[in-house]
């Protein structure tokens, strides 16, 4: 692994190599470090004993210390840590000798709440003048981050794929309070991804608006991710399951690479497999070892869309380039449209359980497992409630899908949003309107 001369507290260091060590909250003030890499804790920590199984919140704070060691965000860690995961994130066994971890409980019905609260609170701490949290969403992604900063200080500029996003979906993104700006950009999610990238490497735009990350590169997002896996895996072992697999519905990689780093930290984590829709680069590198990033195609799964997930460069620093290692303990598998659909009529066929389509992937992956003699103790992570995605659930299940309280309450909103085209420029001009008319208010 990549040497740095380490200080005091734990640091931070791009994954290119190319710019000075950050502290933790440095790090997550930054989103993105100056030379367009990502920011990866150096040298990485290992606990030495495993926090004692409980609820998430409480199991975080031992995990997430190291990687604040040193750092003027340390001492309120734990109080962020309760507020931001104050909803349930239950273990449901299935019949099959599986596990549900349903990570869909917290405002916006799906993981990213867990994240984005986690940021928010950290900024919050942080007590800085107003930043700009500059998220690009194939999804769920602006929802969770706009949910967790609404009505806060700092500012929220949300860039969404006009024709990519489902209606619901696009009510969630826009219907904040003045602190949001949503941009449903003409283009798909990489050029959303791909504006946000260059505006954080255009340093007066960057300092003009004090940007920040939320995407999925924010360690502030990773970091608190681990917990629910922590949480999992340490439950299960006491229960005398020593190492338990997870199947992860992957994207931007986001979300599997906080399982990851949760095992690489001595976490009781077994197999991982990433489960990915038609989108098959992660697949397809583990393979073949050849990376080949491109455009995302559309699928059923459309918070998964992605052809050249970022966090891929973690992926690859961890394991220092090396695929063979990198195949030890971790596979990926592709599911499509198709499947996924049968996915989620089968299961509620047999049992009643109800798939949103991200987590459809990681439930086929399992049933294709079963069905090759595979009987491991699973756990599928599933990563957003059915009812966000009524148009492609409902006929498929022939019926409805009953709508979650706060789900509801959110449709109940109004919606507002600028559209824009997928060039800087016009980024530029939709941040100094927007900064010029909260200026005024
Ligand atoms: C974002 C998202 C994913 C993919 O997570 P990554 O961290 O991007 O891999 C899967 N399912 C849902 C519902 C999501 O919103």
């Amino acid at each position: 692994m990549n040497a740095v001369i380490h200080g005091d507290g734990m640091q931070y260091v791009s994954t290119r190599a190319g710019t000075p060590p950050l502290s933790a909250s440095q790090a997550l003030s930054a989103g993105l470090a100056a030379d367009g890499g990502l920011f990866v804790p150096a040298p990485f920590p290992s606990l030495a004993d495993w926090p004692e199984a409980g609820p998430a919140n409480a199991v975080a704070g031992t995990l997430l210390a190291p990687f604040f060691h040193g750092d003027p965000l340390a001492g309120a860690l734990q109080d962020i840590l309760d507020q931001a995961l104050d909803f349930p994130m239950p273990l449901v066994p299935e019949a099959d000798d599986s596990y549900t971890l349903e990570l869909f409980h917290g405002p916006t019905c799906a993981f990213k709440d867990v994240g984005a609260r986690f940021l928010a609170g950290a900024m919050d701490a942080m007590q800085s003048p107003p930043r700009t949290v500059l998220v690009a969403t194939s999804g769920d992604t602006g929802g969770a981050v706009a949910a967790a900063f609404d009505g806060h200080r700092d500012r929220v500029v949300i860039l969404f794929p006009a024709a990519g996003v489902s209606a619901i979906q696009k009510h969630q993104l826009t219907c904040w309070s003045d602190n949001v700006l949503s941009l449903a950009v003409d283009g798909d999610f990489d050029d959303c991804q791909r504006l946000v990238k260059q505006a954080f490497v255009d340093p007066p735009l960057r300092r003009r608006h004090r940007l920040t990350s939320a995407n999925s590169i924010s360690i502030g997002r990773l970091l608190p991710q681990m917990s629910y896996y922590a949480a999992a895996a340490l439950s299960l072992h006491q229960q005398g399951i020593e190492r338990a697999g997870f199947i992860i519905p992957t994207g931007n990689l986001g979300n599997a690479l906080a399982a990851l780093w949760a095992r690489r930290l001595g976490l009781p984590i077994g197999d991982i497999v990433l489960a990915t829709n038609d989108n098959r680069v992660i697949p397809e590198y583990l393979d073949t070892g050849v990376w080949s990033p491109r455009k995302p195609t559309s699928t059923l799964a459309n918070a998964m869309d992605v052809g050249n997930p970022s966090n891929m460069e973690r992926l690859r620093w961890l394991y220092d380039d090396d695929v063979a290692a990198l195949r030890h303990g971790l596979a990926a598998r592709a599911v499509d449209d198709a499947e996924i659909e049968r996915e989620i009529r089968t299961a509620q066929q047999d049992s009643g359980r109800i798939w949103c389509p991200h987590s459809a992937t990681a439930a086929a992956v399992l049933r294709g497992l079963r069905s090759a003699g595979n009987r491991a103790p699973w756990v599928v992570v599933a990563t957003a409630h059915p009812a966000k995605f009524p148009d492609i659930v409902e006929p498929l299940i022939e019926g409805p899908v009953p709508i979650p309280g706060q789900l509801a309450r959110l449709m109940d909103r109004p919606s507002r949003y600028r559209n824009m085209a997928p060039v800087l420029a016009d980024l530029e001009q939709a941040l100094a309107t927007f900064s010029e008319h909260l200026a005024l208010n």
